[in-house]
């Protein structure tokens, strides 16, 4: 099943269980805009290279599209379409004025100098410059893709429209309109909600062993985080492997390994383990940070926490999904768990607008009120639909684009 019919497969399950109007199923099965770019770069040997790049503007009822760009050798149309879509449905879930997109080159960057980076960045935006802007559609760093280069979007845009126009993307650095709070926003708005789970389910966290897999943006601030309020880290894991340890895995000795040996699986505090075997050790709680697809038929049944936490996009297959459920664990959806980096995304945008700057205790205190109403919306659909987390963050979406449309939308 490829990453959009995924997507799709969700969006028809929550269609279903909450009755949704068939033209509304019809509109959010459908990105309202797909654009294909053929991009030249002059490389550094004085050779010209075409790159293809994509945007893709899933829905915009709720407001601006909104979604990063992935600089990644394996992007395709339906990845990018796939997650355009989980964006309007996670901008909707935390009830934030925005819509969905997100774009996309195929490019390994680590093969390309910085130049030629800031090249394909540039003409990249001049490419898609008339559907991007400040108030139709705003971009932001996905995979590959840095504060540095958000800069060169800004500053590409702004000389293109003849003012500053740095509110066209989001992820800036500090110094260049970014918000305070964002580097570690996606990470803290997972904690926020794995917080009123376990609060309400009697956890108690210096007794609750996780796991994180990843150790990137995402799950090392989140194993930061987490260790810091007493939880007890026993397995994490990166690209290379993973290090498993029952007794506990001590944050800042892992992030020196990883800082010295490039890597966490050379950790010699614990056992060296798989990547897949990482997945199924003994846990509380398996937090997963890395990439799409990685719990599947063929490994959910073993898994043996008491909860799965999505920090990264679709890391749960639907197939997986449905043993997971039979077997009683919960999952906390992407869609909910990591909506904290776009939500501060829209914070910068507010900043922007305004050109006012907030400190990070504010941007925290706002992003926390933002990421518990979510969570207790999509509770009390879970509880309304007897349905899963997915499922009930899905119905809470779908709800507020269906109401959007309807209100503002003559078809
Ligand atoms: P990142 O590139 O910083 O980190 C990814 C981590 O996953 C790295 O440690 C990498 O080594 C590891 N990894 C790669 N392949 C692996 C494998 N086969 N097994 C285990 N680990 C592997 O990326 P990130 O920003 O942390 O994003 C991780 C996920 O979170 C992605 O799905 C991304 O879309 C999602 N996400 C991130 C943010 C954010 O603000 N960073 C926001 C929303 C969603």
């Amino acid at each position: 099943m490829s990453l959009f019919e995924n997507t799709l497969a969700q969006i028809k399950r929550a269609s279903d269980i909450m009755g949704l109007d068939k033209d509304i199923a019809t509109l959010l099965s459908t990105p309202m805009r797909k654009v294909e770019v053929n991009i030249p770069v002059r490389m550094d040997d004085g050779t010209l290279r075409m790159f293809t790049g994509f945007r893709v503007q899933h829905n915009n009822a709720c407001g601006p599209f909104k979604g990063g760009i992935r600089y990644h050798q394996q992007v395709d149309f339906g990845e990018v379409m796939a997650l355009s879509a989980w964006m309007t449905i996670k901008c909707s879930v935390v009830g934030i004025p925005l819509g969905g997109g997100k774009g996309g080159i195929i490019v390994n960057p680590k093969e390309l100098s910085k130049g030629e980076l800031e090249r394909l960045t540039r003409q990249y935006i001049r490419m898609i410059a008339p559907v991007i802007g400040p108030t139709t559609d705003v971009p932001a760093p996905d995979v590959n893709t840095t504060p540095e280069i958000m800069s060169w979007i800004a500053d590409e845009y702004s000389k293109i429209v003849g003012h500053d126009a740095k509110g066209v993307v989001t992820g800036k650095p500090l110094e260049n309109g970014g918000s305070k709070g964002r580097d570690k926003a996606t990470a803290m708005g997972g904690t926020y909600v794995l917080h009123e789970f376990a609060t309400e389910s009697g956890m108690n966290p210096a007794e609750t062993k996780i796991i994180v897999q990843g150790f990137g943006n995402a799950g090392s601030i989140m194993i930061e985080l987490l260790t810091a309020a007493g939880y007890k880290l026993v397995g994490t894991s990166d690209s290379q492997g993973g290090i498993y340890c029952a007794d506990g895995l001590d944050f800042a000795a892992l992030s020196a390994c990883k800082a010295e040996k490039g890597t966490v699986h050379a950790f010699e505090g614990g056992k060296a383990v798989t990547n897949e075997e990482l997945l199924v050790q003994d846990c509380d709680i398996l937090i997963l940070a890395a990439l799409e697809n990685q719990l599947t038929k063929g490994n959910a049944d073993q898994v043996k926490a008491k909860l799965v936490l999505e920090l990264a996009n679709g890391p749960t297959m639907p197939e997986a999904d449905e043993i997971l459920s039979k077997k009683g664990i919960p999952v906390i959806p992407d869609i909910l768990a990591n909506a904290g980096g776009v939500t501060v995304s829209w914070f910068e945008m507010v900043q922007n607008a305004d050109n006012k700057y907030w400190e990070t205790d504010d941007v925290n205190a706002k992003l926390k009120d933002i990421m518990v109403k979510a969570w207790n919306d999509v509770k009390g659909n879970k509880a309304k639909y007897n349905c899963t987390f997915r499922e009930a963050a899905f119905i809470t979406a779908i709800s507020r684009v269906e109401k959007a449309i309807k209100e503002n939308w003559k078809i």
